[in-house]
C-alpha cells in the first residue's frame, strides 16, 4: 500500500465532508489492495481483517499497511459517497507522478459511476503534473480531464 491521494481542494466540493473522516464500517482497502508481506493479492480478503470492523493485528500490521494512506480519508473534498465501501474504488499514489484508482474487480464498472469518474476527471484537470490511472484487475485506463484512454484491453 502507498501514500495518500492529493489533498489540494478542487472545485468539486459538492457533498464534501468538512468534519474529520473515519473508516466507519469500511474495511475495503484490506481486500482491494495487495499486501506483499502477507502474499495477499489485490481483491483477496486479508485473513487478518475483521470485515466491517478493522485489522486484528493493527499494532503489528505490515509496513505496506502502515504506509498506506487512503485518498478518501485524506481529501476533504471527497464526499461520503466516495468512501471505498460505497464507491468500490480505492484512491492512492503509487509514486510522485501518478494518481491510481484501484477499482474492486467484483464491481468492475464502478469507477465509471458519475461521482467517481467525475472526481477522476477533476483530479486530472487540477493535478496536471500527475497522470490519473484506473486499474481493474489487469486492465488499465488513463483518465484525462475530458477523456478516458484504454491502456490495456
Ligand atoms: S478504504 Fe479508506 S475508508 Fe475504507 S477502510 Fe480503508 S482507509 Fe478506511
Ligand atoms: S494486515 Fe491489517 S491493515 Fe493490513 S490488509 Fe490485513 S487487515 Fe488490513
Amino acid at each position: 500500500m502507498t501514500e495518500a491521494a492529493p489533498t489540494q481542494p478542487t472545485s468539486a466540493k459538492s457533498s464534501a465532508d468538512t468534519a474529520v473522516k473515519s473508516c466507519g464500517s469500511c474495511t475495503e482497502c484490506c481486500r482491494i489492495v495487495a499486501v506483499p508481506e502477507l502474499y495477499k493479492n489485490a481483491g483477496t480478503p486479508c485473513p487478518q481483517c475483521n470485515v466491517g470492523s478493522g485489522c486484528t493485528i493493527y499494532a503489528e500490521r505490515p509496513q505496506s499497511c502502515r504506509d498506506f494512506d487512503c485518498g478518501w480519508l485524506s481529501a476533504d473534498y471527497m464526499g461520503p459517497e466516495l468512501r471505498t465501501d460505497r464507491c468500490h474504488v480505492v484512491l492512492l499514489l503509487p509514486d510522485r507522478d501518478t494518481i491510481l484508482a484501484c477499482c474492486d474487480a467484483e464491481v468492475p464498472e464502478a469507477w465509471r459511476a458519475p461521482a467517481v469518474i467525475g472526481m477522476l476527471h477533476l483530479l486530472a484537470r487540477n493535478f496536471a503534473d500527475r497522470i490519473v490511472l484506473v486499474k481493474v484487475a489487469n486492465r488499465m485506463w488513463r483518465v484525462l480531464e475530458d477523456a478516458i484512454l484504454p491502456i490495456t484491453s
